[in-house]
């Protein structure tokens, strides 16, 4: 880290700085307008300070300078091993999508829908946080525009997430998301507080310990049985007499999505890996910026079969490039593909872990999680971690497994 901030120069880093402040202004204007030409020219002088950054930083190392920044983010991870990686990916993906666009019928997500209070809702989160192990003593939950996690230290993890009264899975998955986060913030260790081997290893293996509980715990069967008898106590009119069946359902509808935000499990890692294949280009100058828009619509229709009918809901969408982050999208991916590799080696060890988890004992897990994940800090990198844990290096087949055999089940096709 030392080494690496004394590569950059004062003045590039306050150009970038500048830039990154001037262009968030501008990508708001532009998102509200829809209108692309307005962000096209801050955005041209961000990636000129970030190809900049990237070669301070690559130093004459030779090899991608886009690696550089991806290091940031996800310390040792490299853009040509990720490319291979998100393409055995993509390729396990393409046949269970074809299967729950081919099934006779799907699940409904109505079931989520209502007359929700957020009080209500509140009620719900706390109890469900609780029952993670999120320890109130050492944090809060409130509420704010984007969900988000900051932790100061393990003894203070505070969490905020967004209530939709007319959608109950909104405020529920994203308690459960930040509660992952904030977990792993908890369980750092207290004794190398403010060192760091006692910070966050990387941004792949925080978004694992979000998305396992959101997606491995939250939309499994097992949990959701315990779930709705929690649903009903707070509205026993919409959950008391409902097949839990039907709310595994509701819980894993998969349909592709223009928004990367409100993609489901199957289809999230899509976004994901047509953001990088951008992101890497723009830094290696082989496409302009001036080819986004058409180049966002074109991957769209290759990867999820969708017209992007304005900029607004294509390449204006997300927050990071007008910041001047790039290389940060790929941990995204990492961390589903994590927390399903981490899953299984919780569930190799745990073997009562889906009657635990339909009692709503999570502990054992969470105990599991402390000792092998988070209690390590940083003292391993990312990918060693992963084999410590796991047994084995990182590899698509625990999460394309899980695809499979989930929506295979909630669809009622062979996958
Ligand atoms: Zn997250």
């Amino acid at each position: 880290d030392y080494e690496n901030a004394c590569k950059l120069p004062t003045k590039l880093v306050a150009e970038l700085t500048r830039a990154g402040t001037r262009g968030l202004t501008a990508w708001k204007q532009a998102r509200a307008e829809s209108r692309f030409e307005i962000f096209r020219p801050h955005l041209e002088t961000i990636l000129e300070l970030n190809r900049r950054k990237a070669m301070c930083l690559n130093d004459g190392k030779g090899g991608e300078i886009y690696d550089a920044l991806l290091d940031e983010f996800e310390p040792g991870a490299r853009a040509a091993q990720l490319a291979t990686l998100f393409a055995e990916l993509r390729a396990g993906l393409l046949p269970v999508l074809d299967a729950v666009r081919g099934a006779a019928e799907s699940p409904d997500a109505a079931l989520w829908r209502g007359a929700f209070a957020s009080a209500d809702q509140d009620r719900l989160g706390r109890t469900v946080l609780k029952a993670m192990g999120y320890d109130f003593a050492a944090g809060r939950l409130d509420v704010s525009t984007h969900p988000f996690t900051p932790g100061f230290n393990p003894g203070d993890v505070r969490i905020t997430t967004r209530y939709d009264e007319g959608d109950l899975k909104v405020g529920l998955y994203a308690n459960m998301h930040e509660g992952g986060h904030a977990l792993y913030e908890m369980g750092l260790p207290a004794e190398r507080d403010g060192e760091p081997a006692g910070a966050a290893v990387s941004l792949g293996i925080h978004e694992s310990q979000s998305r396992l509980w959101e997606n491995q715990v939250g939309r499994s069967r097992p949990f959701l049985a315990w779930l709705q008898g929690k649903l009903a106590e707070v509205w026993p009119d919409s959950f008391g007499g409902i097949d839990a069946r039907a709310l595994y359902g509701a819980a894993n509808v998969a349909a592709p999505s223009l928004i990367r935000i409100e993609a489901d499990e199957l289809t999230y890692n899509l976004h994901i890996i047509l953001r990088m294949e951008i992101e890497r280009a723009l830094v290696a100058g082989t496409i302009e910026v001036d080819d986004l828009p058409a180049l966002w619509r074109e991957k769209v229709r290759e990867y999820l079969d969708l017209e992007v009918p304005t900029d607004r809901e294509g390449v204006l969408q997300d927050i990071h490039w007008s910041l001047g982050i790039f290389g940060y999208f790929p941990t995204y991916a990492l961390g589903n593909l994590y927390a399903a590799q981490i899953f299984v080696g919780a569930r190799r060890q745990l073997p009562d872990l889906d009657a635990q988890m339909a009692a709503g004992e999570l502990g054992g897990l969470l105990g599991w999680l402390r000792a092998n994940v988070h209690g390590p800090g940083s003292l391993y990198p990312a990918d060693e971690l992963c084999v410590r844990v796991t047994g084995a290096p990182l590899t698509t087949e625990p999460f394309l497994d899980h695809v499979r055999a989930k929506f295979g089940d909630v669809y009622g096709v062979a996958i």
